[in-house]
């Protein structure tokens, strides 16, 4: 019996929409199509600071603008803020969390980040308070998780290869709970995608550290489910300066296309392109959605 697949775009709402994100969520829902799989909307709200309504209503409007469609998840802003949103559900991740701590993964780390700057030019945070013994329920601190030395862990990819991942080198020990008593990214992450039922996760390469801290999250938590899913960590796209796209660049933002009254076939066309799929016949999401399995079927035969 083939695995049914269930798959997610997760956008923040910090800022608006760009090409970047497109790319990520046409390609999540051409795999998603080609597999005959499910396709969740979840909405990375949880950190109140940084999220902007105008960003959450950006969201929907570009969806609907690239006539993506998805099978669940929440239908515009108002079904987020009173059913879906991640602050509804923080006591679910401190429920990880204590579980963590309970099995004695986590340790206090009171270093600024100037400091963790100082001491980790590759950006990988050395340990430094591993072994200090600060309590954890001291104020302003962060909670980190111990990525044991030679922590290495297999994923499959989606044409079930395996990869293999070393956690310390990619991401050492990282945050669990943040200085502002937040949990982190990652837990928040794993658990929603624990929660909603999620096998295939389609991300950038510039979250493959990511996808090895939620694996060993998953393990520590005895989540062995997350074990199985499938990653799909694509291409970045670049802009002229070859930087990765943010949503610093507004000026590629999906927003600024649909005002300057760009058809998405632009967008389909340019995803197109980096897939290296024929691009000029394709005008509908259809289109591409149809030379992508195309593609697909030619390299099964
Ligand atoms: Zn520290």
């Amino acid at each position: 019996m083939q695995e049914s697949v269930k798959s997610r775009i997760a956008p923040t709402p910090s800022g608006y929409l760009h090409i970047g994100n497109a790319f990520n969520f046409l390609l999540t829902t051409l795999l998603v199509d080609s597999m005959k799989g499910q396709l969740h909307l979840r909405i990375d709200d949880f950190d109140s600071s940084r999220l902007k309504r105008k960003a959450v209503e950006d969201i929907f409007i570009q969806l609907e603008w690239l006539g993506i469609e998805y099978d669940s998840g929440p239908t515009g802003p108002d079904e987020l803020y009173s059913k879906y949103s991640q602050q509804l559900r923080k006591d679910y991740y401190f429920d990880a969390i204590e579980i963590l701590k309970r099995d004695k993964h986590l340790y206090a780390c009171e270093c600024s980040r100037s400091k963790i700057r100082q001491l980790s030019p590759k950006k990988i945070y050395p340990g430094t308070c591993r072994n200090k013994n600060i309590s954890l329920q001291k104020k302003n601190i962060t909670w980190r998780i111990h990525v044991p030395n030679e922590t290495f862990l297999k994923y499959r990819t989606l044409i079930n290869c395996t990869e293999i991942i070393k956690v310390d080198d990619s991401i050492g020990d990282f945050v669990i709970k943040r200085r502002d008593d937040l949990p982190a990214y990652q837990i928040i992450s794993l658990m929603d995608d624990l929660e909603n039922g999620i096998n295939l996760i389609v991300r950038g390469q510039d979250l493959l550290a990511s996808s090895g801290a939620q694996l060993f999250l998953a393990r520590c938590l005895k989540r062995n489910i997350f074990l199985s899913s499938r990653f799909v960590h694509h291409q970045l796209i670049k802009n002229n300066l070859g930087e990765k796209l943010s949503k610093r660049f507004g000026d590629l933002s999906l927003k600024v296309l649909n005002e300057k009254n760009y058809s998405p076939t632009f967008v389909f066309r340019e995803t197109a392109k980096l897939l290296n799929l024929p691009f000029h016949e394709i005008i509908t999401i259809d289109h591409l959605k149809e030379s992508f399995k195309i593609a697909i079927n030619k390299k099964k035969s």
